[in-house]
């Protein structure tokens, strides 16, 4: 007998008939001997309804009362997969986020779970009791409820898996794996079956939704085995101990499973990001801390840094990018700042795409980011920053050209199935 945490995304929970296809999957699951917690998403495009609600409501938001709204989504979803579950025979109820409780920081709308109290939940699972858990919801000390980021129910399906010492964490999604880039964009993309945490982790942070970074972040500390698989199967399908989704795994692991990688493992593309460009800053010690300090202060996360060589010493151009939401504020902070700085020009472009190649190979080879830049400028797509680290490269171009980019470097990297 394994105790398994299930997790199911939005796509998976929209409407009866889905959920029913869910409860199906889960009591499947439960009949195989396993015990089982699964944790659920709001229907899709329901958080997206709630978020607009409270910027309809009030444009400068409270976002304790925004966690509020959007938490709600998921206590629907939790309620009626219990309620099918019960329609199905199956012994099962919900266990929200105030309920247990996954205590979180106060980061309202971007909490951070702190704990989770397992003992009544553990008992009921043993009793036979399938647990369903709404994801992406929590509680401060002082019982405010928050919510993890959008995408979280990933983080809360992991973060629950470690706290019940579960032995595998199944996310469930509309894609059947982790694909060499999004199946959506580029036909040619190929199911991975293992991929290691560190490359998920790269793949994540660099805009590849399937799983929220900061899920896969705490699945490498805790060691939680996590497996990506597709919720849309055949009623009659095996339960998911031999079905053919992608598992995360960690590098020694994969050297014995698969000797045959390519260099690059995956692709993935941003929008998300806006590029600064502030024009003839001071070429002396202490200029860019006057830039990034304050922004560092509002909580804006900066990405790509590039600082030109100065001109005749006395000035340079810094450009940067930070993510699209956080422009607007971004902008403010550094035209209030804009004597302490001293630039010129603060210039702001909305439309660029980020593109990552991904790769543990990197590491003993060179020329991979060499193939990029020349496949890019074969096709007369600019680079406008690069940024590395020991297992990626990225590269900021135009937010056109970003589906031509993912394609040809799919192809460039010997990736296309
Ligand atoms: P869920 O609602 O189940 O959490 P998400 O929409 O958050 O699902 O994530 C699944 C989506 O991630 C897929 O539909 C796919 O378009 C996208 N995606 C992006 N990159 C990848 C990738 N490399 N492999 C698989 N899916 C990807
Ligand atoms: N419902 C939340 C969102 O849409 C959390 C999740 O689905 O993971 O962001
Ligand atoms: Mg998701």
């Amino acid at each position: 007998m394994a105790r398994i945490v299930m997790k199911f995304g939005g796509t998976s929970m929209a409407g009866t008939e889905r959920i029913r296809r869910v409860a199906g999957i889960v009591k499947r699951q439960q009949e195989a001997g396993h015990e089982v917690a699964v944790v659920v998403s709001a229907m899709s495009g329901e958080t997206d309804r709630l978020v607009n609600f409270c910027r309809e409501a009030n444009a400068l938001y409270d976002p304790a009362e925004y966690d509020v709204v959007v938490a709600s989504g998921e206590q629907v979803t939790s309620g009626l997969l219990a309620l099918t579950l019960q329609a199905m025979g199956a012994k099962a109820r919900s266990w929200l986020g105030w309920q247990m409780p996954i205590r979180t920081d106060d980061a309202h709308a971007k909490a951070r779970i702190e704990s989770i109290d397992t003992d009544e939940i553990l008992a009921s699972m043993a009793s036979g009791e399938i647990a369903v858990i709404p994801g992406f919801q929590g509680l401060t000390a002082d019982n405010r409820i928050t919510t993890l980021g959008r995408g979280g129910s990933d983080t809360s399906a992991v973060a629950v898996a470690a706290a019940l010492k579960a032995d595998r964490c199944d996310i469930y999604t509309d894609v059947d794996g982790v694909y060499t880039t999004d199946p959506r964009i580029v036909a040619k993309a190929r199911k991975l079956k293992n991929v290691t945490y560190e490359e998920m982790l790269e793949l994540a942070s660099v805009g590849s939704k399937v799983l929220q970074t900061r899920s896969v972040s705490l699945a490498m500390k805790e060691k939680v085995r996590v497996q990506v698989l597709s919720s849309f199967i055949d009623e009659d399908a095996p339960a998911a101990d031999t079905l053919p989704g992608t598992m995360i795994v960690s590098d020694e692991e994969l050297e014995g499973l698969d000797m045959e990688r390519q260099l690059i493992t995956g692709i993935a593309a941003d929008k998300n990001e806006a590029k600064v460009i502030l024009t003839a800053v001071p070429d002396r010690p202490g200029a860019v801390a006057t830039i990034f300090g304050p922004l560092a202060a509002a909580n804006i996360n900066v990405d790509m840094i590039i600082q030109n060589v100065g001109r005749e010493d006395t000035d340079t151009d810094v450009t940067f990018t930070v993510p699209q939401a956080d422009l607007p504020r971004a902008q403010a902070i550094l035209e209030e700042a804009s004597a302490v700085i001293g630039y010129q020009k603060l210039t702001t472009d909305p439309k660029v795409a980020k593109v990552s190649v991904v790769g543990v190979g990197m590491r003993s080879h060179a020329g991979v980011a060499a193939t990029m830049f020349k496949s890019l400028a074969d096709r007369g797509i600019n680079i406008q920053a690069i940024s590395t680290s020991e297992i990626k490269v990225s590269v900021l171009i135009d937010a056109d050209e970003v589906e031509l980019a993912v394609r040809l470097l799919h192809t460039a990297y010997g990736l296309d199935g």
